[in-house]
């Protein structure tokens, strides 16, 4: 039996996945079994930062591995530590809650929102606003904070207490954050919606409104975290900081981790039994992360993602079958004017090279140390398909 005959068997078959084996990598490649090669521009979506097998993220994982690969709760450990403070101080956050996914980190941010609004205003005031054609997760509750209607199917109920607004719809957002409000959560580049950066004034009105009503922020920035907008947090590009931050994605390098980062505000809300995961901080994960944090914040990284996103975006803009290119930074999405956002992946999987889709367009979210000379090499397999 082959690999995906025996793979289809004995897995349920909730992805639509490419008829793709996936060996090993090095770098920006990813070889399939059958020894081919692919520039990969999706990087695991977003998840292997560093690219395949980075040296030092390989050492520090190795390292721990052989050190210690899990503690329980009950415990301490340093590797935890150093990697919360390396993270809190990074973001400029008071102190942070181990989970191991995007979704796991979103549960704990609307835990989070909701315990601080019932200490201080008692019961009634646990709706939290998300926005239409957001993304947060697959866990019951973070479908239903998630604002697109296709996902709230087959596993009714759902959680209650999430109310939609329009992005961008500033009156909308006006009319619906009243008292029994207390938070507002959203992603500053929707993702999964199709890589939709929000507008200024919105993100602008959603801080004033929340300051004014004591209403907290929370910002998923599960995707558009850790470097990969050219800032290490995508706020910094509006200038904001969200009372809460979720970070998963890119964090520790492509092996499990969520976090929910708080300000001094939500610093103190979870207190000892009011949350908790199993495999929550593994020991193996911080290690993978603190290599991730340290090459983030090695000197002039940040400025190199934001010049290779800007290198990407001028040579993508001068193809004539591209209507227009959104996004910030490594994270991009190209809008075609007539070729379908599914064919293009598939032709360009045939010619090596590994591409996502959000909706209706291309997306790329390329590891964050590409080098100039495979943006090129993958550019020139894109344009040859989009000019073809
Ligand atoms: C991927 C994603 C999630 C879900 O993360 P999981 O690790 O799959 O649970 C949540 N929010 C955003 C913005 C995402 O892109």
């Amino acid at each position: 039996m082959d690999t995906i005959e025996q793979f289809n068997q004995y897995v349920m078959p909730s992805y639509g996945r490419y008829p793709l084996v996936m060996d090993s990598g090095e770098g920006e490649y990813a070889s399939a079994e059958d020894g081919k090669r692919y520039i990969d521009f999706g990087s695991g979506i977003g998840t292997n930062s560093l690219g395949y097998c980075d040296e030092d993220w390989v050492k520090a994982v190795c390292e721990q591995a052989h050190r210690l690969q899990h503690t329980s709760n009950y415990y301490y450990t340093k590797v935890q530590a150093d990697f919360a403070k390396a993270l809190c101080e990074t973001a400029g956050y008071t102190n942070m809650f181990f989970g191991n996914s995007g979704a796991e980190a979103n549960e704990c941010a609307i835990k989070i929102a909701r315990k601080y609004s019932f200490d201080k205003y008692g019961k009634g005031r646990h709706n939290i606003i998300t926005l239409i054609n957001s993304f947060h997760g697959r866990t019951l509750c973070t479908l239903s904070a998630t604002g697109q209607d296709v996902f709230h199917n087959y596993f009714f109920p759902f959680v209650e207490g999430f109310v939609n607004v329009e992005a961008n719809n500033i009156e909308d957002l006006r009319a619906k954050l009243d008292g029994t409000v207390c938070a507002v959560m959203f992603e500053y580049i929707q993702g999964e919606g199709g890589v939709m950066p929000l507008e200024r004034e919105f993100v602008d009105e959603i801080f004033k409104l929340c300051a004014e009503k004591d209403v907290l922020t929370i910002a998923d920035e599960v995707q558009t975290g850790v470097g990969r907008t050219g800032k290490f947090l995508a706020g910094d590009n509006f200038g904001k900081k969200a009372d809460l931050t979720t970070l998963a994605k890119g964090l520790a390098g492509g092996i499990p981790i969520g976090v929910c980062l708080a300000g001094e505000k939500c610093a103190g809300v979870l207190t000892a039994g009011t949350h908790g995961s199993t495999f929550g901080g593994n020991p193996i994960c911080c290690a993978g992360g603190l290599a991730v944090l340290n090459r983030v914040n090695s000197e002039g990284f940040l400025g190199e993602i934001a010049a290779k996103g800007e290198y990407i975006r001028e040579k993508l803009l001068k193809c004539d079958e591209v209507a227009s290119v959104s996004g910030i930074g490594l994270m991009i999405g190209i809008e075609l004017k007539s070729k379908q956002a599914g064919e293009v992946v598939k032709a360009a999987l045939e010619k090596g090279l590994l591409l996502l889709t959000a909706k209706t367009k291309v997306r790329l979210l390329p590891p964050l140390t590409i080098s100039y000379e495979e943006i090129d090499k993958g550019l020139e397999i894109l344009m040859g398909i989009l000019n073809g």
